[in-house]
């Protein structure tokens, strides 16, 4: 997996850990631990069958697609909708781990990028990597920053610039474009 993007300062870095130790001290509420938990266990499954897909084993056609995903995750990947605000489990998820595209399976955001807008929807300051996400504007009319999949250029969200340091970015994306596989899962299914 991609981390080398993630170079802090000094200062950030104990920043960080304050923050991590302080969330240690107050742990979640056990409804947002059970939560996390139902996801977790849920989407591995998917995501273990659908990583590292090659692209020639990807869907071709709309058709495909369409058997492949869930109603909501074709109405959001692949024509651009939008979750209703609030819904998605993932809000409450921050264990360690990657959030993964649940069209194909590209590594797209990590837990330490994430945090609570108090938008609605799942809020990450940066991409896992640069080249997991593609960035364009989504028409001549609208202003807004369209941000798509760079496996299957499924529709994830948009990116706006009200985020939080370092980047200033605030991408805004759809929970049922994503899966979530914690890391020590994931440690597990390479042993
Ligand atoms: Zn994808």
């Amino acid at each position: 997996m991609l981390y080398s993007r993630c170079v802090f300062s000094t200062d950030l870095v104990s920043v960080l850990e304050d923050f991590n130790r302080a969330r240690g001290l107050n742990r979640q509420p056990l409804r947002h631990q059970l939560a996390a938990h139902n996801v977790h266990t849920a989407k591995k499954q998917r995501s273990s069958m659908s990583k590292g897909r090659p692209d020639n084993e990807q869907p071709e056609t709309e058709s495909e697609w369409r058997r492949e995903l869930s109603g909501e995750e074709y109405r959001v990947l692949r024509e651009s909708g939008t979750e209703p605000a609030g819904t998605s489990d993932l809000l409450h998820v921050d264990e360690d781990g990657v959030f993964e595209c649940a069209g194909c399976g590209t590594d797209l955001f990590h837990t330490d990028q994430k945090y609570v807008s108090g938008t609605g929807w799942p809020s990450f300051w940066d991409a896992i990597a640069d080249e997991a996400v593609i960035t364009q504007r989504e028409g001549l009319l609208d202003r807004r920053i369209e941000v798509t999949c760079s496996g299957c250029r499924g529709h994830l969200g948009h990116v706006f610039n009200d985020g939080p340091d370092p980047t200033g970015q605030r991408y805004c994306i759809n929970g049922v474009a994503l899966s979530f596989t914690a890391v020590d899962a994931e440690r597990e299914s390479q042993e």
